[in-house]
This record gives C-alpha cells, structure tokens and sequence, in this order.
C-alpha cells in the first residue's frame, strides 16, 4: 500500500493548493508575461547587496560609484534601484517600455537582484493561499505556467526576507 506523502503544513504544499486545478498537484504555477506589473506601480523598493549592485554596474559597463549615483536612491529601507515615471506609475528604472512592442522588459535581466530573481515566491506573497490570490490579481503570470514544486518554493521563499 503507497502511503500518502507528508505535508509540510504549508498551504501550498497541499493537493490543488489555488485550488485551480483537479490533478492535485503540489506546488505553485508561475510564467512570467513581462507586462512589468511586478516593476512598476506606487513607489516601492527594489533593494539590493553589494555584489548585485557591483553586477549591476558591470552590465552596464560603469562603475560602481557611478551606477549608484545614476540608478539607485536612498530610502528608508536602504539603498534602491531608481525608479521613472511611466502612465503604469512608478517604473523601476530599468524597466525597458520600448525594445519589444506591447511587453515591458527588465534592461539588465541577467543581472537583476534577488529581489526581483524570487518574485513571486516571497514570504509577503505565501503566508497565506489569500496573500497569494491577491498578488495574483496584479501578475498574471501567477497561477500559470510550470509548476513550481513545495520544496523549491520554500527555497526560493527562504532566500529573501521580503
Ligand atoms: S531590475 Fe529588472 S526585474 Fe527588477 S524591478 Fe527593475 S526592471 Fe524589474
């Protein structure tokens, strides 16, 4: 007789967690639109450590000292990526509008931070299954796409206190 597996207690480690599928799968769907939902919107923050900010400068081809001067800002929570205004609201500053028509695309993608590497997988977004529903209302690449298993959902969670 095949036991059944054991559950985490998390709400996305259970059968059918958005309870959008009948397969009973485990985990969590996600495919990325690039709509720029998630790098735009009310001001916010987009935080950084010292080795993405000296990636960051180095693909863009300047120095570190010249990168935080023209794309990062002070704020209450430290150091961020600048942001401009766009009609969405307040876009991250590389937040590219124009390369490909209709999508808004991240200018340094390979060398993004953390930050933006574990969206949607945050601990903000997975406390509960409602968290989750109401970031999904905003990115519609949530709930689609691979699944994304339990356990590496909780890894990816687990690299950022955001
Ligand atoms: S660095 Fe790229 S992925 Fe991150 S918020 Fe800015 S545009 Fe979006």
């Amino acid at each position: 007789m095949r036991l059944p597996e054991p559950e985490s207690g998390e709400w996305f480690d259970r059968p059918d967690p958005t309870g959008l599928t009948e397969t009973g799968e485990r985990g969590l769907r996600f495919s990325c639109t690039m709509c720029g939902a998630c790098c735009t919107g009310p001001s916010g923050f987009v935080l950084f450590t010292d080795d993405e900010a000296d990636a960051m400068a180095a693909a863009m081809g300047v120095s570190r000292d010249e990168f935080l001067t023209r794309y990062t800002r002070e704020t209450v929570l430290g150091r961020s990526l600048a942001e401009k205004p766009s009609p969405f609201g307040q876009d991250c500053v590389f937040l590219d509008r124009d390369r490909v028509p209709g999508r808004a695309v991240c200018g340094l993608y390979e060398a993004r931070p953390e930050q933006c590497r574990t969206w949607p997988f945050w601990k903000s977004n997975l406390r509960t299954r409602r968290n989750w529903e109401q970031a999904a209302a905003r990115c519609p690449g949530m709930n689609k796409g691979p699944l994304t298993d339990p356990e590496t959902v909780r890894l990816t969670r687990d690299r950022l206190d955001i």
